[in-house]
């Protein structure tokens, strides 16, 4: 998780929201991944997404058996079907999401008892810490746009 954290304050120098996320197989760590959806222009670029597909490409196989997705904060919908369609045994996260959090915040997509694959979850994980660079992040940018709505127009 602490790893995950490094990767969050990546995605937050470059402006996006610092979401971190690693990908461990067997104990050892094969992907990471961080948000990047404004700079690269893909809705789908959530820091998850990115470490799935990078484990993909790890194991040359679009089944990630035997993994451990730790992500700083809880996985919304897209997020959390990708680890289903993916097969990781385990998620791990920190902050929990109240706006799209898909582990039980709005909705539990991985206890749905129709769902044909199970992941073990644990939240609340190394929480204060992902949360707060969290909180960091959207007052210092409600600041930055607050400032920037008293600059004058040309
Ligand atoms: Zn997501």
């Amino acid at each position: 998780m602490r790893k995950a954290i490094l990767l969050a304050e990546k995605a937050q120098a470059k402006g996006e929201i610092p979401v971190g996320a690693v990908l461990v197989h067997e104990d050892k760590l094969i992907a990471e991944g961080w948000n990047q959806p404004i700079s690269d222009h893909d809705p789908c670029a959530h820091a998850e997404i990115i470490a799935l597909r990078a484990g993909g490409q790890y194991l040359q196989n679009y089944r990630l058996l035997n993994t451990t997705l730790y992500v700083t904060l809880e996985p919304c919908i897209m997020c959390a079907g990708a680890m289903i369609h993916a097969r990781i045994s385990r998620l791990v996260y920190g902050a929990c999401d109240q706006k799209t959090g898909a582990a039980g915040s709005i909705i539990d997509v991985f206890n749905h008892p129709d769902m044909n694959h199970r992941i073990l979850v644990l939240g609340g994980i190394l929480s204060d810490e992902c949360s707060a660079m969290l909180s960091r992040f959207f007052k210092q940018r409600r600041a930055e746009k607050k400032l920037g709505n008293k600059v004058p127009r040309c």
